[in-house]
């Protein structure tokens, strides 16, 4: 018998695994992704949110753990348990160091492309660089690993060991562990659960990330009695290129030049008002409202000094001399197109002066980026307690199955989001986890 099982391939996985060894514990890490895919949506990643009470060489200046855990409370509007915020905060001042320690190397505010950030760190080199730092990391310590390898099955009734059933091509293989952490990741990937909750646009959606966090661990784990948390039709969405793939576009499909243009439907109408909000993460607004267009797309238009303002995205824009000649590209009517754009240009002569940041759309080529919107994940999960044990429909936690990272990210992020949250949640909770998990086997 094994003393830690854990389940997933991202960074709460690996932050578990190496965790759990480091506290002793023989670990095996089970990742259902073949090696070349490893590392779920974190390898898409690229900055974590930190606490620091002076500068760090990651992040600047200074954010205390109440400014941090306010923030957190007002994007969720509450729907936060406070004593996992709190440790998440606490433990959020610790993990940048210890993942350096294990090889994930950060970028320096200094000698970095990216934009000030005092609250986040930047990895160098992404999510990649940071799941292939891990990774080696983990084999350096003896942590034993399984690719394409899938959890089916998982049996944690007997209080002294967890039993899984574990895939492998046509193989099943049966480990028993003193215990079990879960760190599949959320439902994104599962089309048909998504059906459930978001009916037929599903199919307009892209899923930025991995196709494996299908969320059949969830499953498993809800079948089993564990308590859900969150609300499996809240989501978190953003703009992304409706020309990108359907599952792991990645940061790279993502549209964040919305404020330089305007946006309109299949119809070409406007349906919101691209300059309400100017902040950076104006995007995430717009996945929810593009879910609700018409067969989940929509355009967002450009004249050619919007475009000169619009960062790079990964496939060039769709472009023609005259706002008719880009309508007949998009297949919209180039009537209605063209109605929109003089009422916009109308309304911002009116307002000339005024918002000094608006521009009429008039000087050619114009530009177009088709919009879907893309899924990066969903506010739903199985609670835990704050060793990280799953709790259950029945009243008390698990005492030797625990969950970490975005399986039950929802604890702490009922909704709303927080630039860096995701990978703070997945390294800080899978470190946790790992400890408690191998304190647990040690005990046994
Ligand atoms: C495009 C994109 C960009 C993002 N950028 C950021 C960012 O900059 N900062 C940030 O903080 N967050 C970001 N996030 C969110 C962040 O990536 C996640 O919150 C974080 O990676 C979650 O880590 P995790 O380990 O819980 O899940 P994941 O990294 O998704 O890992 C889940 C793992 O479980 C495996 N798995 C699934 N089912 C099974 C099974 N049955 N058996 C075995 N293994 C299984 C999968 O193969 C995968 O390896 C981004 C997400 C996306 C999609």
């Amino acid at each position: 018998m094994i003393d830690v099982l854990v389940i997933g391939g991202g960074s709460s996985a690996l932050c578990a695994a190496i965790a759990a060894r480091h506290h002793g514990a023989s670990v095996r890490l089970i990742e259902r992704a073949p090696r070349q895919l490893r590392g779920g949506n974190t390898r898409h990643a690229r900055n974590f949110r930190l606490m620091h009470e002076r500068p760090t060489p990651w992040a600047p200046d200074t954010y205390s753990e109440e400014a941090f855990l306010q923030d957190l409370v007002s994007v969720t509007d509450g729907a936060t348990d406070q004593r996992l915020a709190r440790l998440l905060v606490q433990g959020s001042a610790t993990i940048a160091d210890w993942l350096s320690d294990k090889g994930v190397r950060l970028q320096r505010p200094a000698d970095t492309y990216t934009s000030y950030s005092q609250r986040t760190a930047f990895l160098l080199g992404g999510g990649k660089a940071m799941v292939n730092a891990l990774y080696a990391a983990a084999a350096r310590l003896g942590v034993a690993t399984s690719y394409e390898s899938e959890l089916i099955g998982l049996d944690c009734a007997d209080e002294h060991q967890c039993r899984a059933s574990i895939r492998r091509g046509v193989a099943i293989e049966k480990i028993v562990a003193k215990a079990a952490v879960v760190c599949a990741g959320g439902h994104q990937a599962d089309l048909d659960w998504l059906r459930e909750d978001f009916g037929a646009a599903v199919d307009g959606f892209a899923v930025r990330g991995t196709p494996y966090a299908d969320g059949a661990a969830l499953r498993l784990l809800l079948d089993a009695g564990a308590r859900p948390i969150g609300d499996p039709g809240r989501s978190h969405m953003v703009a992304v290129d409706a020309r990108g793939p359907k599952f792991d576009g990645g940061i790279v499909t993502r549209i964040t030049a919305i404020p330089h243009g305007i946006v309109v439907d299949r119809d070409g109408r406007r349906f919101a008002d691209e300059r309400a909000n100017m902040s950076k993460s104006h995007f995430a607004e717009w996945g929810a409202r593009i879910a609700n267009c018409a067969g989940q797309i929509a355009f967002l238009i450009l004249d050619s000094r919007g475009l000169a303002r619009a960062r790079p995205s990964a496939l060039p824009p769709i472009q023609a001399d005259s706002i008719a000649g880009l309508a007949a590209k998009l297949q919209v009517d180039p009537t209605a197109l063209e109605v929109t754009v003089r009422d916009f240009n109308a309304s911002i002569a009116a307002t000339d002066g005024m918002s000094p940041r608006r521009c009429a759309l008039a000087e050619p080529p114009f530009a177009c980026y088709p919009l879907r919107p893309g899924l990066t994940f969903i506010h739903y999960g199985v609670a835990v307690d704050p060793q990280m044990r799953v709790m259950t429909n029945s009243g008390p936690p698990l005492a030797h199955l625990f969950a970490a990272g975005m399986i039950m990210a929802a604890n702490v992020l009922g909704r709303g989001y927080l630039s860096g949250i995701g990978l703070t949640i997945s390294t800080v909770f899978g470190r946790l986890a790992g400890e408690a998990a191998a304190r647990h086997a040690a005990r046994r």
